[in-house]
């Protein structure tokens, strides 16, 4: 198989993307070209993703299609395998395979002889497996097993556009204004944002203007919204698409297109320029976190752009390179923010004012440090503490801290901002009086800025040093949108802090950024494990579950486990008896202000099964 045939199909399945192609013909054409261009006999695919029922199924041949059926009927096989683990698997002599006593025996009588398996998952959202057969014997090269990868990851992609573009054309169906509309968010759908385009195009045959399609993505929507509860995913498009609208100009049309894609069409630009700078804000808008009722997350977005003027201008030939780009950004950072540079923020009217009075707030005294103490799950014990930034303006009251940081960091100050509070955190920590405070260790949040930026490990150590504190009693807090940035960057940093000796923790584990990757992929002491986990348990069981596995995991690697937004002790219970070694919430203790920790940490006794409250500096 060689690079051009690779590519050849890559781009008969970008075609897929506009044109009317039906799920099960791409399923078709993805198993014809597998076997015209790789080393298999015969290859199936199933769609298993929920909702679909009966199930997809695709074969290039009768006995291919008897594979994927015996698989179906007996629930068991590689390729239920693959899709319930997500893994690739290759059984390249199925005569000594054992995994499967039902299937192997039966595959083999029908003359199979080994099988390669691919998960089909898009965002980490499982869909179905592609089984490649070979009726003899033998392994499948590296090279081989990579490119039917890729091929099942891009055949995933598109699929679920098919499966979206099928949703639109249900909602199409209905009469009136409606069937122009998503139904989710309210906004355009792909229909309605044909016929604008090929208004602007007749609009700019008069003109000497362009037009710009920019195609924005949301990465591992799917894998986040599934960690959330029910109808989250839709609270969170509407919320996407407002965000979107807010940071358009007047005329620009917004559409929901496919199920974590939307498009927009800006007209009349006077140069590209233009659009890379509604990139840009696009993109740093998406950087702020998201907050729907209970849930804060974070993701980020890839965008494509395509631009009209040279000369054979079509809505859907637009709307393809425009995917293509987004797609290619995609798969230059898999998993990671999109290619465009974070400087700009969104400049909601509302945020002008406070970015205004952000510079010199610390040197006139409007920030401070709450702390919230974290505590041994068994005991109760104090073992740590939390410094978590305040900010009163002077005539708005107490500004979020998240909204503080995202402002800090589009106005340049995170840097400083983020050194401060490392110096009021450890200078603070020297007024502790007890006979134990030497062990309690204060931990500081990290902003994924401020941990990338230029000299940070220098700033620490200076710190460190300045306040005599011991290293070891210092731990960082930092998001997995860290490592979702510049995996290979957040590495260098991290292995600079562990060597001058501070303690790493991953916090909100579990919600926007996370995989159980980072866990073994880092040098981390500590994982904060999400409070939304913490909430659902004993209401949903996949929380428990996803808990005992991080613990489970977490423990293996000789990290240690804290759980967030602990406020009952049914939950404190819960997850004491899961083996969670620290606890912090609103159960033990709110944030406090640095007076009542230090009454408290002299007060402190070595049992605390529950400390007082402090509900005046409850902040944020
Ligand atoms: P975080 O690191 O997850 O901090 C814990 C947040 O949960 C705090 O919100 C805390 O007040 C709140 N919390 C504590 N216990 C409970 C509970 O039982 N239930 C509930 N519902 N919430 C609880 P806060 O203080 O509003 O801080 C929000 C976020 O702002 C922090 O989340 C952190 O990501 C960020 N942040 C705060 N201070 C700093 C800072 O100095 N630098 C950076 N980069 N980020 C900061
Ligand atoms: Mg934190």
């Amino acid at each position: 198989m060689t690079r051009e045939q690779l590519s050849d199909v890559l781009s008969e399945f970008a075609r897929t993307v506009v044109t009317d192609v039906p799920i099960q013909g791409i399923l078709d054409h993805l198993v014809k070209r597998i076997v015209e261009i790789m080393p298999v006999s015969a290859a199936g695919v199933t769609l298993i993703a929920t909702g679909l029922d009966p199930p997809y199924v695709a074969a290039s041949s009768a006995s291919a299609l008897r594979y994927e059926q015996l698989q179906a009927d007996l629930g068991e096989g590689p390729c239920l395998a693959a899709y319930e683990t997500g893994e690739a698997i290759a059984v390249p002599n199925l005569r000594s395979e054992d995994r499967f006593p039902n299937f192997s025996p039966r595959a083999l009588d029908a003359g199979l002889a080994a099988v390669f398996t691919f998960p089909l998952h898009h965002d980490d959202r499982q869909q179905g497996a592609l089984d490649l057969y070979r009726d003899t014997p033998g392994p499948l090269s590296a090279e081989s097993m990579g490119t039917a990868q890729t091929l099942a990851d891009v055949a995933a992609a598109y699929l679920l556009n098919a499966q979206a573009r099928d949703d639109l054309q249900v909602a199409s169906e209905r009469p009136g204004a409606a069937a122009l509309r998503d139904a989710v968010t309210g906004l355009p759908n792909r229909i309605l944002m044909l016929e604008r385009l090929e208004q602007a195009f007749l609009r700019e045959h008069r003109s000497s203007t362009i037009s710009a399609v920019l195609f924005v993505d949301l990465n591992r929507f799917g894998a986040i919204t599934d960690t959330v509860r029910h109808r989250v995913g839709d609270e969170l498009l509407v919320a996407v698409g407002k965000r979107l609208a807010g940071i358009l100009r007047p005329g620009d049309t917004l559409a929901r297109v496919s199920e974590d894609g939307f498009l927009i069409l800006c007209e009349d630009l006077a140069d590209p320029s233009q659009a890379d700078a509604i990139a840009a804000r696009i993109d740093a808008a998406m950087a702020l976190p998201f907050a729907v009722p209970g849930v804060e997350v974070n993701f980020s977005a890839s965008i494509g752009i395509a631009f009209t003027g040279r000369g054979d201008d079509a809505p859907e030939q637009l709307i393809r390179e425009a995917n293509l780009a987004m797609y290619q950004i995609k798969r230059q950072c898999a998993g990671g923010p999109s290619v465009f540079d974070l400087r700009a923020l969104e400049r909601t009217a509302d945020q002008d004012g406070l970015e205004d009075a952000l510079p010199g707030a610390v040197e006139r005294g409007e920030l401070a440090l709450a702390f919230q103490p974290i505590v041994a799950g068994r005991d109760g014990r104090l073992t740590a503490v939390e410094a978590l930034l305040r900010w009163s303006h002077p005539s708005r009251g107490s500004v979020s801290p998240t909204v503080l940081i995202a402002l800090a960091e589009q106005a340049g100050l995170i840097t400083e901002i983020g050194r401060w509070v490392l110096e009021q955190a450890l200078s603070e920590r020297r007024h502790w009086r007890s006979p134990r405070a030497e062990e309690l260790s204060v931990s500081v949040n990290v902003s994924a800025h401020q941990f990338m930026s230029t000299g940070f490990t220098d700033t620490v150590a200076a710190i460190l040093d300045t306040t005599s504190a011991d290293p070891g009693c210092m731990t960082l807090e930092v998001t997995g949108s860290v490592f979702a940035r510049d995996s290979e960057r957040a590495r260098i940093v991290l292995s600079d802090l562990k060597e001058i000796g501070v303690m790493i923790a991953l916090d909100d584990f579990g919600s926007g950024y996370s995989s159980l990757s980072y866990l073994r992929q880092y040098p981390l002491d500590t994982i904060k494990i999400d409070q939304s986990f913490i909430a659902d348990l004993g209401r949903e069981a996949t929380s428990r579950t996803i808990i005992e596995a991080v613990l489970d995991l977490a423990h293996g690697l000789g990290m240690t486990v804290v759980g967030k937004g602990v406020e009952t002790r049914r939950q404190h219970h819960e997850l004491t008896e899961l083996g969670c070694d620290c606890c912090q919430g609103y159960y033990f203790a709110a944030p406090m202000s640095s007076s009542s920790l230090r009454t408290l940490i002299q007060s402190c006794t070595d049992i605390h099964p529950r400390l007082p409250l402090d509900p005046a500096a409850t902040g944020g």
